[in-house]
């Protein structure tokens, strides 16, 4: 007997044909573990659905059964070749075709057990499948009564459903993993893998690594299955966690600067002495977190959320007075520290030079502007309010030599051309905008003076030596900041490395954007209404739906549902426009489709009021401020998140005016308007995340790959209990052995998985 083991490899446990290999490979199905870990897709748990006897109209139906009759034809006048035959099982027979696969005819022979699987046609009180998909089984699965579950299996309900490829059937995968589990005693071998404590398992309830093993292949009841599936989720979030824990302990033993905040206070009423408003109260508190982790010697993690327009700029802005004031300054060179601010376009970047510009006016700190299609400085020598053009050059010079204090930029920052000098700490704005490499290369810039120490250090062999060892290890701290609003959950596990600091106010001087839930009829008031105001010089954004979003029957009722494009509603509001004899209001669309230069520059004309309405899909720049923009019309509401919708009108409501969101939506039924009036009454955006989350489940978060997790791994993020307790105990594994030593299994499944080592 063949010593079988998580490794085996499945070609030594069955006989595979050249097709099944490559369609096994092609899956990345190698050995028994691969296999386990391919999981249901789903499971047929309607037995019924699978006699003949019981059949409707428009089922789709997957039926076992023996061939008969089976005979090669020709239709329509004989230009059509074709096979028939019958699927006959115990409890009846149904006709089977295939139209143009005569072949069929060729490749099958009466009496042989199959699996036909299509959508059951009738015709004149006769059912038929017109061109199933069929494959070989063995009689087993006819007759799976007696011998599919007979090891304690009683309950026959459930079948699981595997993604099947060209050449490898779910009946055949099932078969090979039912062979594992009953016949090799596979999961056994598995018991002393489960890298998971029995008293985190007890206390949430969830079976053992070998059980839910057992469960999700081959379950008894539904209720197995979603405890199997917990297991299996909570497990990738616990793992997350572990990893995440690993990396913010290794942080630790870095060092950063430490950031004096004596000076904190003064600046803060200067600038709101200037400003003529003070910070809000989730301001100062959130400033108040950050300049705690600053004066500490470790890098500082940090992710501040807030929803657009709650003023993270200006946060942004007195932390970064705080790290480039005099007083924090690198000693030895006797330059200011330096802050790198990195945002995801060219107009973002731009807009907080100007921002920065004005803020830090005669305060004597040098601030520059890094993209690919400008390089600035400010003040200019000739004039102190202004800033100057110079070339890029000269600008990385001056970062280079500490001349630059602050330097704001778009990916350019991270080229390699740039060094800095004292690089003390990294922003990174809308940082979902960003990839976790980028941001992570822009954290781990190392800078310029450290390396000339160094080689000095290895030239002169002097006796600074200690000190140079440490200067070498020293890295920026971390601002991430987004307004993206994610519910906790999600929050704990993907940023799980950075501690989290939210604004959850708005500036007070702020009015509430009205929102309205508009009516069809109301359509044309509602267009008169807006046209009024672009003549009184404000401007307008118009958002649709996403039609690369709509699943194919959806795309097909588009025009039934009378979905607007970027493209239908140009011309839509074009029409209106000429009816209405109003010449000079430009109208724009931005759809997801054309390039991001094209895109800068529509959204800069926005922003110089050259264009008035602007027609765009929800993928319009999150950060652009056009305090100018006062009206905005939401189409299809019912098809974005509530939290998405929140963030969407918070783009107009910036300036003084008061400014109105008009919500059209194509569905009335009670569900819609409880959720639309949630939307009218919310106060931020983290509210309504967890409010979608609760009402419409995980899909309003769209796939587990966008936020890098598995959507088996989503389905935990509903449970906050469950989260809150994967970070807790990871937290206590990692506090009391960050190298694994005492935690084998999970070492060994984080070296796999990550491919990290432990010294
Ligand atoms: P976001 O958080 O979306 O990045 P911004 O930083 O762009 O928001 O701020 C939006 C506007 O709010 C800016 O014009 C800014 O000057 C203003 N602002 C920021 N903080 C306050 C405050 N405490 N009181 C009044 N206005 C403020
Ligand atoms: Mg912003």
């Amino acid at each position: 007997m063949l010593n079988i083991d998580l490794n085996t490899e499945l070609s030594k446990i069955s006989r595979l044909n050249g097709e099944q290999k490559t369609a096994l490979k092609k899956l990345k199905l190698f050995n028994i573990r691969d296999l386990l870990n391919y999981f249901p897709e789903r499971y047929l748990d309607d037995r019924e659905n699978r006699n003949i006897q019981n059949i409707k109209k428009g089922d789709n139906v997957i039926l076992f059964g023996e061939l008969k009759n089976l005979k090669i034809k020709r239709s329509f006048k004989g230009h059509i070749p074709m096979c028939e035959g019958q699927l006959v099982d115990l409890t009846g027979n149904i006709k089977l075709v295939w139209f143009h696969q005569a072949y069929i005819a060729k490749m099958y022979n009466d009496g042989e057990f199959v699996k036909v699987s299509g959508i059951v046609q009738e015709k004149n009180n006769s059912f038929s499948i017109l061109n199933p998909v069929i494959d070989r089984v063995s009689k087993d699965h006819i007759f799976f009564e007696n011998s599919l579950f007979d090891n304690g299996i009683k309950d026959k309900d459930f079948i699981p459903i595997y993604k099947e490829t060209k050449g490898i059937s779910s009946l055949f995968l099932f078969s090979l993993i039912k062979k594992c589990i009953l016949e090799y005693k596979i999961l056994d071998k598995i018991k002393d893998e489960d890298m998971i404590e029995k008293n985190i398992l007890n206390k949430l309830f969830l079976p053992s690594l070998d059980k839910a093993y057992l469960y999700i292949h081959l379950p008894k009841d539904k209720k197995q299955i979603l405890v199997a599936r917990k297991r299996f989720s909570f497990q990738e979030i616990f793992l997350i966690q572990i990893i995440k824990q690993l990396e913010k302990e290794k942080a630790k033993h870095n060092l950063s600067y430490k950031i004096n905040s004596d000076e904190l206070n003064n600046f803060i009423k200067h600038i709101e002495k200037r400003n003529g408003f003070s910070l809000t109260k989730a301001q100062r508190k959130v400033i108040n977190e950050i300049s705690n982790d600053l004066n500490k010697k470790e890098p500082m993690g940090r992710l501040l959320e807030g929803d657009v327009g709650s003023g993270k700029t200006l946060v942004a802005e007195i932390i970064s007075f705080l790290t480039t004031h005099y007083d924090n300054r690198n000693k030895e060179e006797n330059k200011r520290l330096q802050v790198a601010i990195m945002a995801p376009t060219e107009i973002l970047a731009t807009q907080h030079f100007e921002s920065f510009s004005k803020t830090f006016i005669n305060e004597n700190i040098e601030i520059g502007l890094l993209t690919s299609k400008s390089c600035k400085k400010f003040p200019s020598k000739q004039d102190k309010n202004k800033a100057t053009n110079i070339s890029k050059n000269e600008l990385i010079k001056n970062i280079g030599n500490g001349n630059i204090s602050i330097i704001i930029g778009t990916h350019s920052l991270i080229q390699k051309s740039v060094s800095f000098n004292n690089l003390a700490l990294v922003i990174v704005d809308e940082q979902h905008r960003f990839g976790v490499k980028q941001r992570k290369e822009l954290a781990n810039k190392k800078s310029l003076n450290i390396k000339t120490l160094v080689a000095n250090d290895i030239k002169n062999k002097t006796n600074k030596k200690q000190k140079i060892i440490e200067e070498k290890f020293k890295l920026p701290h971390l601002l991430s900041m987004t307004a993206t609003p994610i519910p906790r959950t999600l929050a704990l596990t993907i940023f799980g490395d950075l501690d989290l600091s939210i604004i959850d106010e708005m500036p007070k001087e702020r009015k509430p954007i009205i929102t309205n839930i508009a009516k069809e009829k109301e359509r044309e008031d509602i267009y008169r209404e807006i046209i009024s105001e672009i003549k009184k010089g404000y401007q307008a954004y118009i958002i649709v739906p996403r039609i690369d979003e709509l699943d194919e029957e959806e795309l097909q009722n588009s025009k039934k549902l009378n979905l607007r494009s970027v493209k239908s509603e140009i011309k839509n509001i074009e029409k209106f426009l000429e009816k209405e004899g109003e010449k000079n209001i430009k109208v724009y669309g931005l759809s997801g489709k054309i390039k991001k230069e094209e895109k800068e520059i529509i959204m800069e004309r926005f922003l110089k009021n050259e264009i008035q309405i602007l027609i765009a899909t929800s993928v319009i720049e999150v950060g652009v401020n056009v305090r100018n923009a006062s009206r905005m019309i939401i189409e299809a509401g019912e098809r974005f998140g509530l939290a998405q919708l929140h963030q969407l009108r918070g783009r107009i409501g910036r300036g003084e005016r008061e400014s109105i969101c008009y919500i059209f939506s194509n569905a009335n039924s009670e569900n819609t308007k409880e959720r639309l009036n949630a939307l009218i009454k919310a106060k931020n955006g983290f509210s309504l995340a967890e409010y979608d989350l609760e009402q419409r489940g995980i899909g309003v978060l769209g796939e587990g790959k966008q936020w890098g997790v598995s959507d088996l791994a989503m389905e935990a993020i509903k449970n906050i209990k469950l989260v809150e307790i994967a970070k807790e105990e990871a937290k206590k594994i990692i506090e009391k052995d960050n190298n694994l030593i005492q935690n084998i299994k999970l070492k060994k499944i984080i070296e796999e998985k990550e491919k990290i080592h432990f010294e």
